[in-house]
């Protein structure tokens, strides 16, 4: 029968296979650990995977919105400058109340601006 070393507990366990690399005693655990997704994992799905296929490459996209911000309020406004605006927006609300939705929001914002400004 074949064996295997758990990479939780580092104990040996036989023929089981409901978590790849884990005994049956550290799979509920193991479960229970990785259940909640972190938001930086949430952010980046969002920022690289649906959003993006729904509207296009971010930097083009904020691009446009810039264009869009300087002619509405008469001032050149960056793609960055916009991207700042809407970290801002969300830690006002999260200054007002905690939401993940939020959180996770800024994150995506925090890697979009990081992309622009590295894209310079
Ligand atoms: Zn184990």
């Amino acid at each position: 029968m074949p064996q295997d070393k758990c990479i939780w507990c580092g104990g040996i366990y036989q023929n089981y296979t409901e978590v790849k690399g884990v005994c049956p005693t550290c799979a509920n655990e193991v479960k229970e650990k990785f259940k909640e997704e972190s938001i930086l994992t949430e952010a980046h799905k969002l920022v690289n995977g649906d959003r993006q296929a729904e509207y296009g490459d971010p930097i083009a996209n904020w691009t446009e919105t810039a264009e869009i911000a300087t002619a509405i309020t008469g001032r050149i406004l960056s793609p960055a400058d916009c991207c700042l605006v809407l970290i801002a927006t969300k830690m006002a609300r999260l200054r007002h109340q905690y939401k993940r939705d939020s959180a996770v929001d800024l994150v995506g914002y925090v890697e979009i601006y990081s992309r622009i400004m590295e894209s310079r």
